[in-house]
């Protein structure tokens, strides 16, 4: 194996990094930051998604009170305050489209050739 000497993001102190340990030192207190730093991250990355998800699931509501699908212009929708990045999950119908998951809803993002833009297809669907 081939080791590299680096400084621990912690104490910055120099080790030898292996694979899959190259910012912290095996010190226990070393390793205590970064679980922190991790979790601190997904922590992070949890919340944005969520917030999304809850203000996406809100437009779609409100979007679909009358429809069951509808598409709409990608950029017009994101004005309106769709996150493409506020889902659970994905799934692919027969067509390999893939969906990802709101709740009670879907959404489809795609690009139309002929006339060059992004459109959001969103529908509701039975869980
Ligand atoms: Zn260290």
């Amino acid at each position: 194996m081939l080791l590299t000497l680096t400084h621990c993001k912690h104490c910055r102190r120099e080790f030898a990094a292996t694979h899959g340990n190259r910012d912290y030192c095996p010190n226990s207190n070393c390793q205590k930051a970064k679980k922190a730093a991790t979790q601190k991250k997904y922590y992070r990355v949890g919340k944005d998604v969520l917030q999304g998800f809850v203000g996406n699931y809100r437009l779609f509501e409100d979007i679909l009170r009358k429809a069951d699908s509808k598409t709409v212009g990608f950029l017009d929708f994101q004005i309106q305050g769709f996150d493409q990045n506020g889902f659970y999950g994905s799934i692919k119908d027969e067509t390999q489209k893939e969906w990802c998951l709101v709740k009670d809803f879907a959404f489809h993002v795609f690009h139309r050739t002929a006339d060059n833009k992004t459109y959001v297809t969103i529908k509701r669907i039975s869980t």
